[in-house]
């Protein structure tokens, strides 16, 4: 449906994260994925060696010089995801059935083995152990030296390499495993714009991240995946302490009831808007198109009601990744998300959100206002002079339809900005003056954005107060103004 609110690319306001993956990883599909509006690749370390994943970073890479836009790259951590280890087949577990998870490898078709050394001996009598995404459960009703046995109170099948899961089980662990170690260097090593960790369970290990990242040298943007109950028990401080955040809704909705997670994500959402973090509602969003070239009514209206909820971005995983259209995909999820902005404006009167407490107080007021002048005037372009992105974070929730450049002359903030609801990211090479309006104006022009005579409100600094934006100027395409 054609949208009148939107720039002539096309592309909706809602930003979106694609997962790669075999079904993906070429030059020419990640080009179109990208022209069909993904703004983000995840590279999902779970999967896949250094070598791989060096490789998959180059292509991407490619792609979006090829194409000139900017694209950002997220790299996400496993954390202390724990997994069984080789089955010889699947087995199929009854309820009543008897279990016992063991040191090192599965033994036998009911002796199993899993990645984390000492699940044996953390694991108490009473303890659940959830597997096959939830639909198999088990209790502890055992504890032997090398051996916790376990019965089957949920039925179904399990595979080799399965995730467990243990709701409210409280290991030793630390956040970032060995393995997430090591893929951090390498992300360090390549300036990778995003890292995320995965079983978040306090804000320390979002400090813990950030503190790897800043020691190593980058500024990556930490993401905090939200899949444990004791994330969200501590979420308005786990968000605090990170740059942005993921409704982790395939493992939260096993660590949780599955009945819970949609007020979960609301609940989420919300506080990411208070705190204009960036949030990614992620997982099962159009998982039907792994297979199918049209989603469910019921997936088209979860994306609907992402969107509404104030994501800033979607995410998809094996619909990319491994699905038979990733590049359809990528542009029916950037359809829906258009055709739900336009609902926004009913929904969500824009520019009445509390102040933001992340930027200068003056930065916080200036946006305000522009926002406010630009609604007032009509104004077709908003443009936002920002080293860090902060401003433009700020900027993103306000959620007014008004197109917005983030230009910058970092090529990372350019990159971070992707996941800036509304953020247009431009490249400039002057960041005041007459030249930084006529490059933007150029810009503006041959993107179609704006025609001569359509009013652009900048947002800049100015050499009268440091470090704060206090500056807005209204300019008149192509005139002297
Ligand atoms: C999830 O659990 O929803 C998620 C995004 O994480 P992963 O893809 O690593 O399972």
């Amino acid at each position: 449906m054609a949208s009148e609110i939107h720039p002539p690319s096309g592309r909706a306001f809602t930003k979106i994260v694609a997962t790669v993956g075999p079904a993906c990883s070429d030059q020419p599909t990640l080009e179109e994925m990208i022209r069909a509006g993904a703004d983000v690749f995840r590279i999902n370390t779970a999967h896949g060696s250094t070598a791989d994943h060096t490789k998959v970073l180059e292509t991407i890479r490619a792609a979006s010089a090829a194409l000139d836009t900017p694209v950002g790259v997220l790299v996400d951590l496993a954390g202390p995801k724990i997994r069984l280890t080789e089955l010889p087949a699947p087995i199929q577990c009854n309820v009543g059935a008897r279990f016992a998870f063991v040191r090192g490898e599965s033994r036998g078709p009911d002796e199993l083995g899993c990645t984390y050394e000492t699940l044996v001996d953390e694991l108490d009598v009473g303890d659940p152990v959830l597997l096959a995404d939830g639909a198999v459960v088990m209790r502890v009703i055992e504890k032997q030296a090398d051996r916790a046995v376990c019965e089957v109170t949920s039925a179904g099948i399990i595979k080799s390499k399965q995730g467990i899961n243990l709701p409210g089980v409280k290991l030793k662990t630390p956040a970032l495993t060995d393995v997430d170690r090591h893929f951090l260097t390498w992300a360090i090593e390549h300036d990778v714009d995003f890292v995320s960790l995965s079983f978040v369970r306090s804000p320390d290990d979002m400090v813990t991240l950030r503190g790897l990242l800043r020691e190593g040298g980058s500024n990556a943007m930490t993401i905090a995946k939200i899949e444990k109950r004791e994330a969200l028990e501590r979420i308005e401080e786990v968000v605090a302490a990170s740059d942005a955040v993921m409704v982790a809704r395939g493992d939260l909705g096993v660590e949780i009831e599955v009945a819970e997670t949609p007020a979960a994500q609301k609940r989420i959402v919300r506080v990411c808007e208070e705190l204009k973090k960036p949030v990614i509602v992620a997982t099962q969003m159009l998982d039907s198109m792994q297979h199918s070239r049209r989603p469910t009514r019921a997936e088209a209206t979860d994306v609907a009601n992402a969107v509404l909820d104030g994501a800033d971005a979607c995410m998809l995983s094996g619909e990319t990744a491994v699905g038979l259209y990733p590049v359809e995909t990528v542009a029916m999820m950037n359809e829906i998300q258009r055709t739900s902005e336009r609902l926004l404006i009913e929904l969500r009167p824009p520019g009445n959100g509390p102040t933001d407490e992340s930027v200068h107080p003056v930065t916080s007021a200036v946006i305000r206002g522009a926002s406010l002048i630009a609604r007032q005037i009509s104004a077709t372009l908003m443009v936002i002079v920002t080293r860090s992105g902060a401003t433009a974070r700020v900027r993103a929730k306000q959620r007014d339809m008004v197109p917005t450049l983030g230009v910058s002359l970092s090529h990372q903030t350019l990159r971070q900005m992707c996941l800036c609801w509304g953020i247009i990211p431009v490249s400039v090479t002057e960041t005041e003056g007459p030249k930084l309006r006529a490059e933007v104006e150029q810009w503006a022009l041959r993107d179609g954005l704006a025609k001569p005579g359509d009013q652009m409100v900048f947002i800049t600094g100015s050499n009268l107060v440091k470090r704060a934006h206090n500056t807005i100027a209204v300019h008149s395409v192509q005139t002297e103004d």
